[in-house]
């Protein structure tokens, strides 16, 4: 049955010929498979619509028996000219879509798109990855601990962050653990942002919230609770 659906392009897989497997996140169905024929090809009309990060339409021919489905035709609607002019921008984008793409079977399009729009324009791109990752922490169940102690529920004399225990750590229960000490200013940061969300970015601005090293502890979090393999991370801890 042919259909119209109107997502972002989350990954492209090149396979014989001029063909592509797109991996489309849709607002109706969540992450789709679709077969595109031949838009590798230079007279391709299609080829535009179906880079990475593209918001584009495509009418395919969605089978619900079929786990990949026939593209037809694909229009765009959006490119993220941002994204892929800098290459920080890029190499962030490249880690939310493969993240995305982990969650075929939870909502995460509304936090895709808030993500993709504000790393395209806003001028802390690692800010935005980082309320990013927090928001997908939290769809994970995984959430660090920042108010308090994670071991003892103290809530003073906080001391450094545990990644393997769950959040922050006190002196006394560090004792046992011989993590490093971190600076209160960045611990402090790093509740901030574990508080914050998409709906204050303006009043975000400033605070030195545009930062890798933040950037670094989160996925932490995300790479030892979650077990994912995120291939694309390497390109931007390693320019670090
Ligand atoms: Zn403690």
């Amino acid at each position: 049955m042919n259909e119209t659906v109107t997502g972002y392009v989350i990954k492209t897989t090149e396979v014989k010929d001029n063909d592509v497997i797109l991996n489309v996140y849709t607002k109706e169905y969540g992450n789709l498979s679709l077969y595109a024929r031949g838009i590798k090809k230079s007279t391709s009309r299609n080829r535009y619509a179906c880079q990475l990060f593209d918001y584009s339409e495509f009418l395919c021919d969605l089978s619900q028996m079929k786990s990949m489905h026939l593209m037809k035709t694909a229009t765009l609607k959006k490119e993220f000219m941002g994204i892929r002019g800098d290459y920080d921008r890029l190499a962030l984008a490249s880690v939310v879509v493969e993240l995305v793409g982990y969650l075929p079977d939870d909502n995460v399009y509304d936090l895709l798109e808030s993500t993709l729009h504000r790393l395209d324009v806003n001028p802390e791109p690692y800010m935005v990855f980082n309320l990013f990752l927090v928001q997908f922490l939290d769809v994970l169940g995984l959430s660090p601990e920042v108010d308090g102690c994670v071991l003892c529920g103290n809530t003073s004399a906080i001391e450094t962050i545990s990644v393997l225990d769950g959040g922050f750590l006190c002196r006394n229960c560090n004792r046992h653990r011989h993590l490093k000490p971190l600076d209160s200013r960045f611990l402090r940061r790093f509740r901030i942002i574990n508080k914050a969300s998409f709906a204050v970015l303006d009043k975000l601005q400033g605070l030195g919230l545009d930062d890798y090293r933040l950037s670094a502890v989160l996925m932490e979090f995300v790479i030892t609770h979650s077990g994912l393999n995120v291939i694309s991370w390497r390109s931007v801890s390693g320019n670090h």
